[in-house]
């Protein structure tokens, strides 16, 4: 007997780079209800991958099926159809501030960013540790999970020391996703070529430092080229005064180009952070071109974002909110989620240390089974 598939989205997932592995197949039934036998998916899954000579069912979950397999050969295979994917925008010092004449961040200059901040959990940024919350330590914590601030004992500005670095190297949101076999990419364009001219940089951020533990999401001069990844300011003037004689490109190209790589990775990390850096600069007029950059940037995003797309957003600390200060704020930060499961990433977090978690929650649903 060989049943058709009566699911129209079946999920292969290859949970690891192992003979032996775990995946689940996941086909939005309820396998409770039994509209689809044990049985059936079993079959289906063996139609689907050939390379799967055994498999046995090893966990039932409400929507999922998770089975142990052995493949004929050591490599991962993709069947992806109808996975859900993750698209994760960071976005560089946006907290809530009050409204008035020293915050931009305001319907008038940025609606859609607004609009997802009016609807968003607020996450606090200062971790229990005394001072304000600082971009090593608050993106350490969004990427490991773990309080960076109360490791250093301290908020640390800027690059990450030996210590953030140790954390960072030890375990990380790409680390994570990688070890179960997913596809990720950083969309960022590196001004640079290869994965060892980016080691030999001095300085180097916290998220260059998780990238360079998967070198194989890391993305290009080249690539940003061929319309594979994004300078981080969106359009790459950035990169004029550094010798860039090529085309420039408007935030809504930006924004299609991210959205095509979200479309061929399971999770796509795009990172921002001018918003920083004019919240430093407290003047109001380059803030709000740079908050009508962006906000062009997100509203292109959400108008062409699938529904099988995770869209989430969220920051480190707050800064360009508030213009009257040079440094940081202790304002809270948004943690927006928009799409499948965003229920699940928004319930309950309170804290830069929650998104990591929920994120593993979401994405690999079969926990640590494949490690
Ligand atoms: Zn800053």
């Amino acid at each position: 007997m060989h049943p058709s598939p009566r699911c129209s989205h079946p999920v292969l997932r290859v949970g690891a780079l192992l003979t032996t592995c775990y995946f689940s197949l996941s086909t939005g039934f309820d396998y409770a209800e039994g509209s689809l036998t044990l049985t059936d998916a079993l079959f289906l899954v063996q139609d689907l991958v050939s390379d799967v000579i055994q498999g046995v069912v090893h966990e039932v979950s409400e929507k999922c099926v998770f089975f142990k397999t052995y493949f004929t050969r050591s490599r991962v295979i993709w069947y992806d159809n109808g996975t859900m994917r993750v698209l994760y925008v960071f976005i560089d010092g946006v907290g809530y501030g009050e409204a008035g004449e020293k915050n931009p961040v305001c319907p008038e200059v940025c609606p859609t960013l607004c609009r997802l901040m009016a609807d968003a959990e607020h996450l606090d940024t200062c971790l229990e540790v005394p001072g304000l919350p600082q971009s090593a330590t608050g993106q350490a914590t969004l990427y490991t999970g773990v309080n960076a601030a109360q490791v250093m004992g301290r908020h640390k500005e800027g690059f990450p020391g030996p210590t953030l670095c140790r954390l960072l190297q030890e375990n990380n949101l790409f680390m994570e996703l990688r070890r179960r076999g997913l596809r990720v990419c950083f969309s960022d364009a590196y001004f640079a070529d290869t994965a060892d001219e980016l080691a030999a940089r001095r300085f180097k951020s916290v998220t260059t430092i998780m990238a360079l533990t998967t070198p194989e999401v890391i993305r290009y001069q080249k690539d940003m080229l061929a319309g594979r990844a994004v300078l981080h300011d969106l359009t790459r003037e950035a990169i004029v005064p550094k010798g860039f004689t090529g085309p420039l490109i408007t935030p809504d190209v930006a924004a299609e180009q991210v959205l095509s790589i979200a479309a061929e990775n399971d999770f796509t990390l795009f990172e921002y952070f001018l918003t920083d850096i004019t919240g430093h600069s407290q003047n109001r007029e380059r803030a709000e071109a740079v908050l009508r950059s962006l906000d062009t940037f997100l509203a292109g995003l959400l108008q062409g974002l699938d529904e099988d797309t995770l869209f989430i957003l969220t920051s480190d600390h707050g800064n360009i909110e508030d213009l009257g200060t040079r440094g940081h704020t202790f304002n809270n930060v948004p943690l927006v989620a928009i799409g499948p499961e965003a229920r699940q990433i928004r319930a309950g977090a309170t804290s830069l240390m929650d998104v990591m978690p929920r994120l593993l929650r979401v994405l690999c649903p079969q926990g640590d089974a494949d490690r």
